[in-house]
């Protein structure tokens, strides 16, 4: 070290201590204006409301069933006089397990294991032909609890009380059109009680879904909501494909944050919670990788929340054709297929990827680094970027 470089290095000492006692007062009085304290986590945890099918909020009740721990499921295996089995109910078990048990080990982490006892002896033949269950002018509840009843009384055996009933038609069954979930107590026409809900599989699980729509019919069981729109609008209205309660067969399918923090997946720790105006910064890592902060909830009102999630091309979302952080609203008083979950889109410039303007909504250093949720004054600019995680600022007026 040379003496010009000896005296510099004095001389900034001397300046950091001389301006210490100034930047300490100055701090001080940041605080209380544009860096608030990192709000109650309660204050993010907006609550259900009962009146809203399937409300996003935290505590609706419906009978779930669990999200943490052990999802028990019974699978059962029918065919039809009219369209008969042709392949074997192993076969059929195979196509949705274990694969669908592993997507949800991976996306809450470990949290929730589903284990499926699963009867595949036999193809039991159902009572009516399957042309005759009402498939094709849509089901009501009481012609999808007869569907369900038939396949009890066609089964005829004792099934240990469990959280979900899976009904697992032959593919044969074109009739048999698409996979509902029966979000009413299961039971046998003699009153037995058998599963808190019931998934009944259906044709666009062999030819299109494939064994994901177990994952996204079961998210129904455990209370979440269809993230796509009802009213016959593009599948990818609301969130793109973003998360499989939207398109199942979305590039990035795994839960969103939101989610998980409700079911039990991530914990309070991992979500920062900002329900005053000012300035704060964030560090996000990776939705799809297990650990660390994973999501920052900005509170609007009582019944609306802004969050900001880094999503990687990684694990489930694996074929995801753009990352960043992503930004969405959530709405407590929207029901199911209403849009509950609505991705903010930051670079509405772009056409999209992968058939959806919104699967490159996010924000990034190498696109759109900011974004200002209109009409609730909330600005969020990523920072920087780096294998330890995303840096975001967040600007509350
Ligand atoms: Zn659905």
């Amino acid at each position: 070290m040379d003496g010009h470089l000896q005296l510099m290095f004095r001389v900034s000492t001397w300046y950091l201590l001389l301006c210490a006692t100034t930047e300490w007062i100055i701090s001080v009085s940041a605080t209380a204006t544009s860096h608030p304290p990192r709000a109650d986590i309660s204050a993010c945890k907006l609550a259900a409301n009962n009146d809203v099918y399937l409300s996003a909020g935290f505590g609706y009740e419906l009978n779930c069933a669990p999200s943490t721990g052990t999802l028990n499921a019974f699978m059962i295996f029918v065919d039809f006089a009219d369209e008969p089995a042709i392949e074997t109910p192993q076969s059929l078990h195979d196509f949705f397990l274990p694969a669908a048990a592993e997507w949800y080990a991976t996306s809450s982490y470990g949290a929730l294991t589903l284990d499926v006892t699963a009867d595949t002896s036999r193809f039991y033949r159902m009572p009516a032909a399957a042309s005759s269950y009402g498939w094709a002018r849509g089901l009501s509840y009481e012609t999808h609890q007869k569907y369900i009843q038939d396949a009890l009384d066609a089964y005829n055996a004792t099934i240990p009380p469990t959280d979900v009933l899976y009904v697992v038609p032959t593919a044969n069954a074109a009739s048999i059109s698409f996979s509902p979930t029966f979000m009413g107590d299961v039971q046998t026409r003699a009153g037995v009680y058998v599963a808190k809900k019931s998934v009944t599989f259906g044709l666009d699980a062999y030819k299109t879904w494939k064994y994901l729509v177990l994952n996204h019919e079961t998210g129904h069981t455990m209370c979440l909501p269809d993230y796509y729109p009802f009213n016959g609008s593009a599948t990818g209205l609301f969130i793109g494909g973003w998360d499989l309660m939207g398109l199942i067969s979305g590039p990035s399918p795994d839960y969103f944050a939101w989610d998980k923090w409700r079911l039990g997946w991530l914990s309070d720790e991992q979500i920062n919670c900002v329900a005053e105006s000012g300035s704060t910064t964030h560090t996000l890592t990776p939705l799809e990788e297990a650990g660390g902060s994973k999501a920052v909830v900005i509170k609007h009102n009582g019944t609306n929340v802004l969050v900001a999630e880094l999503r990687s091309a990684s694990d489930l979302d694996s074929a995801s054709c753009s990352t960043g952080v992503l930004l969405y609203t959530v709405s407590t008083t929207t029901a199911t297929g209403e849009g509950p979950v609505r991705v903010l889109d930051a670079t509405p410039g772009s056409s999209g990827c992968a058939g959806d303007k919104l699967n490159d909504a996010v924000l990034s250093l190498a696109g759109t680094s900011e974004y200002t949720v209109s009409g609730w004054g909330i600005k969020v600019t990523v920072l920087s970027e780096s294998s330890d995680g995303t840096e975001i600022k967040v600007d509350v007026s």
